[in-house]
């Protein structure tokens, strides 16, 4: 099993170096998958000594940004807003790399972290390698080996890998292909992901307070005796023809009796307009808004199958125990499809309609792909980016003299 194999190169003991001042760091993000996966981060660092740790939030998905934000109590220090109706990459990655661009003049951080695959993400590496400052990328080295999917994520993923200085490989698959790469081994760090720690803390505060997720209550309480699939799409490579056999294929298998569709829509009008046109009014379909982060863990919990063609979803359904049909060609996340929880259908309608069939019918294969399972990381990635951020400060041998070390 993959998770068996899973070792972690950085340990959770003290820093090496001697910090000696505070040296300040910026975390930028853009995202809501990015906030999730980020503010397990934030919150590490900010627990350590001798770092001035500032938030730089690019907004490119407004809404669903800030829920994360709320739920995680980030309040971001610098916020770009740069989110346009009708945005394309071009002016988006433009835009993104001289408003960056102008913060790290202002700002003049000692490192940069940045997360994953999204414009911000690559647009802060190369505003930030303008100016020779070091960039830490959490979420390196995955890698589908197709640029066109998941597109653009695919190539914005690999510019940060030529760029970043430290590289936070989720697992040793992810470490692997940036040693394929010529990656320095120095660089590379086997952290696991830390969007197990978000759902991990999710899930604690959960427990302490259910009125956290209990928006989807009533969704449970409707569809109680179906089997509930959960369903996210958003996938820009899906758009078009994708999303249309998506949407039809959510539609055959809505029309059987014991099943029930819970599917938080996704705001690009490339999905809603799609969804609305297919599935509006369907008894057994329930199209919801976004839900925020804890009523999402909560229908994973609640569902008993997930379809998807979400990274994170990928990711965080195995820990549930649910089976995931992957809509999608390839993934760059292949260790749920080794461990058995999760299986690429693509967007065939057919396809997808068949295997969703097979899972609700035929019990032993519910069961195989069923399992609790973690082979993406064991909840404590950030605390070793943090420390792996603190060993590879600078030490100022005048503010040395000046101020006793944090620590040594
Ligand atoms: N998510 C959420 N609410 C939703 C759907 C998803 O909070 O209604 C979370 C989910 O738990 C996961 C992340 O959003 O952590 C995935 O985001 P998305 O699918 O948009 O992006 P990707 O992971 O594909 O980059």
């Amino acid at each position: 099993m993959a998770d068996r194999q899973q070792r972690f190169t950085r340990p959770l003991s003290s820093p090496t170096c001697s910090l000696v001042n505070t040296i300040k760091i910026i975390v930028v993000f853009g995202t809501r998958p990015e906030a999730i996966k980020m503010f397990p981060v934030v919150h590490a660092l900010r627990a350590m000594p001798g770092i001035e740790t500032r938030v730089c939030v690019t907004a490119q998905h407004r809404g669903l940004l800030d829920q994360v934000l709320a739920l995680a109590g980030i309040v971001p220090d610098i916020d770009l807003d740069i989110m346009q109706p009708d945005q394309t990459l071009d002016s988006l990655t433009a835009g993104l790399i001289v408003a960056l661009g102008a913060v790290f003049d202002a700002e003049k951080p000692a490192r940069i972290l940045v997360h994953g695959d999204t414009l911000t993400t690559m647009a802060a590496s190369l505003a930030a390698y303008y100016r020779k400052i070091p960039v830490g990328h959490v979420e390196a080295g995955l890698r589908s080996g197709d640029i066109h999917h998941p597109w653009p994520e695919e190539v914005n993923r690999r510019v940060v890998a030529c760029i970043a200085d430290l590289n936070f490989a989720p697992t040793l698959a992810a470490a692997e292909a940036l040693r394929q790469e010529n990656r320095a081994e120095v660089s590379i760090h086997v952290t696991g992901n830390t969007v197990i720690d978000a759902l991990f803390a999710t899930r604690v505060r959960i427990r302490e307070n259910p009125a956290l997720a209990a928006g989807i209550e009533p969704l449970v309480t409707r569809f109680r005796g179906k089997r509930i699939i959960a369903v996210t799409s958003h996938r820009r490579e899906n758009f078009g023809d994708g999303m249309a056999n998506i949407a039809s294929a959510i539609r055959d298998i809505a029309a059987r009796e014991d099943v029930a569709v819970v599917f938080p829509v996704h705001p690009n009008p490339n999905v809603r307009k799609v969804m609305d046109a297919a599935l509006a009014g369907l008894a057994n379909v329930a199209m919801i808004e976004p839900l925020n982060y804890p009523n999402f863990v909560g229908l994973l919990d609640a569902c008993d199958i997930v379809l998807t063609d979400s990274g994170g979803v990928q990711e965080e359904a195995p820990s549930f125990g649910k089976p995931v049909l992957v809509m999608r060609e390839t993934t760059e996340r292949p260790e749920g499809i080794a461990a058995g929880t999760a299986r690429l259908v693509g967007t065939d309608r057919a396809r997808i309609v068949a295997e969703l069939a097979t899972l609700l019918d035929d019990r032993k294969a519910y069961e195989a792909m069923a399992r609790a399972h973690n082979p993406f990381g064991d909840g404590r990635a950030a605390q070793r980016i943090a420390l792996a951020v603190a060993d590879a400060l600078p030490v100022s041998a005048a503010f040395a003299e000046e101020r006793p070390s944090v620590y040594v």
